[in-house]
């Protein structure tokens, strides 16, 4: 079991990151909070988090930063290269043109299924990290993170702008990879 890393940022930086942050109640259906971080990523603090991203991954020996689609795509590209590594797509199904490994998870009601390119990762035994804007139930995540496994690679920390605690999706992935929440909401 690993134990979810305690910040990395300051109280006071994550204080001005969730201001920016915007809450959308009902949205897309009626009892959710939808976590708009467009009101985050159009200011320079979005630079800022992603150096600090750097500053924590530059002396871990990550060969690769994954970013699950859509909006994990809008972190894990700038951070891919700010560390001049490479960057690797987890999309939703049939999105992906070459030969793809596929992991099939649960929602609320009925399916999805989350595919990457067999060969993504060069060499044996890639360290990637995995990045998303937000985990809820953390079927997404668990789904990706087996993904990168089935391919051969590691993952060795699972990085979440925002956790919605309440949800359970760290307690889902934490036995199998290390995780960082800069942001933990109850719900
Ligand atoms: P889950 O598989 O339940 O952990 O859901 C995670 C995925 O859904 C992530 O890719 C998020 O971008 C998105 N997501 C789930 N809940 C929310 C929410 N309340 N606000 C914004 N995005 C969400």
């Amino acid at each position: 079991m690993h134990k979810p890393v305690q910040s990395i940022f300051s109280q006071s930086f994550r204080d001005e990151i969730s201001q920016l942050i915007r809450n959308i109640p009902d949205y897309p259906k009626p009892g959710i909070i939808f976590r708009d971080i467009t009101t985050f990523i159009n200011t320079p603090l979005f630079g800022d988090f992603i150096d600090s991203l750097k500053e924590r991954y530059m002396s871990m020996n990550i060969d690769y930063i994954v970013g699950i689609e859509s909006r994990g795509f809008i972190f894990g590209a700038p951070l891919a290269c700010a560390l001049n590594i490479g960057f690797v797509p987890i999309r939703k199904k049939g999105k992906l043109p070459f030969a793809t490994a596929s992991e099939k998870y649960s929602l609320e009601y009925g399916f999805d299924e989350v595919e990457i390119h067999t060969d993504a990762f060069r060499g044996a035994k890639a360290r990637v990290v995995v990045i998303d804007d937000v985990i809820a139930t953390g079927g997404t995540a668990l789904a990706s993170i087996k993904l990168i496994e089935n391919i051969g690679a590691e993952c060795v920390e699972a990085c979440f702008l925002l956790n919605i605690d309440s949800l359970g999706g760290i307690e889902k992935i934490k036995n199998i990879t290390q995780t960082l929440s800069i942001l933990d909401v109850g719900d």
